[in-house]
């Protein structure tokens, strides 16, 4: 038996480069779902070539229904709708044997990666985790690892892949594109960035029995700096929650699903005092 989760996000899907094809509204934005797609299609075909028993799919960008459920491939159970409650890693829990992060992007803040943001655009400016800048990728392999279950592989731009190499030791990294700025990169072939990853996750779900989760020690601290002060004083409204700084907001816990928890309670809370224009 194995069970794999893939999170599937849009910024570092190959072909994708520019906010707008991300941004539901667009005419660039049904190109950037088939994009999406293809991705997801290749990481489950991956996935079962490497020993996969079932594969469920969550669709982890905006608003989270942007997969095409009639194109993925019908071995997999897809996670599709708004709002999750555990957002990227809704329906994660204890019974994965390893998780695929695909489609991922660099941290809020990275110079030349594709709309590298955290967790939201609009919103965050900066997320740290025990006082380093954190990504996406990293915060849900924490979140992971507290079921146990490693992380194998993130795919994405250049960037994204450095941070996660980075942070989680022994990750396995598809690079597809190359961030030459926030809306601007040189980009792998689609078809050409699914056989990687097709590879990739074959080969990271092959070797599910080497991985090792991932579990700093606690206590864990989470701070973000958020747009402006009114969206700080909302994300003061989540318990446990202390002001730092006028646009600063801290959390401390020994439990980091709990900090998992507040993290995604501020960017539901503040994102209606964030300005509306400028991300994911
Ligand atoms: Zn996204």
């Amino acid at each position: 038996m194995a069970n794999v989760f893939i999170s599937i996000d849009m910024e570092g899907i190959a072909g994708i480069a520019h906010l707008r094809q991300v941004w539901r509204g667009t005419d660039d934005f049904p190109a950037a779902r088939e994009l999406m797609t293809g991705e997801a299609n290749a990481a489950v075909a991956g996935a079962f070539d490497g020993g996969a028993t079932s594969v469920v799919v969550n669709d982890s960008h905006g608003d989270m229904y942007n997969l095409l459920p009639e194109k993925l491939d019908p071995r997999a159970d897809l996670i599709i709708g708004s709002p999750k409650t555990l957002s990227m890693m809704q329906g994660f829990g204890p019974d994965f044997d390893v998780a695929l992060f695909i489609g991922y992007h660099a941290a809020a803040g990275t110079q030349a990666a594709v709309l590298d943001h955290t967790y939201s655009g609009r919103l965050i400016y900066e997320v740290r985790l025990n006082g380093e800048p954190a990504t996406e990728a990293e915060l849900n392999a924490v979140f992971a690892g507290t079921y146990g279950v490693p992380v194998g592989l993130v795919s994405g731009d250049d960037k994204a892949c450095a941070q996660a190499a980075k942070r989680l030791p022994g990750i396995r990294t598809v690079v597809v594109k190359e961030g030459y700025g926030r809306n601007v990169a040189k980009s792998m072939h689609p078809q050409a960035a699914r056989e990687a990853i097709r590879r990739g996750a074959s080969e990271t779900v092959s070797a599910r029995g080497e991985l090792t989760a991932y579990r700093p020690d606690p206590p864990f601290v989470v701070e973000a700096d958020v747009a402006n002060t009114s969206a700080a004083d909302l994300c003061g409204l989540a318990p446990g929650t202390e002001r730092v700084g006028p646009r600063t907001v801290r959390f401390e816990t020994q439990d980091f699903r709990e900090a998992f928890r507040c993290l995604l309670a501020w960017t539901y809370l503040g994102s209606s005092e964030a300005p509306r224009y400028a991300g994911t």
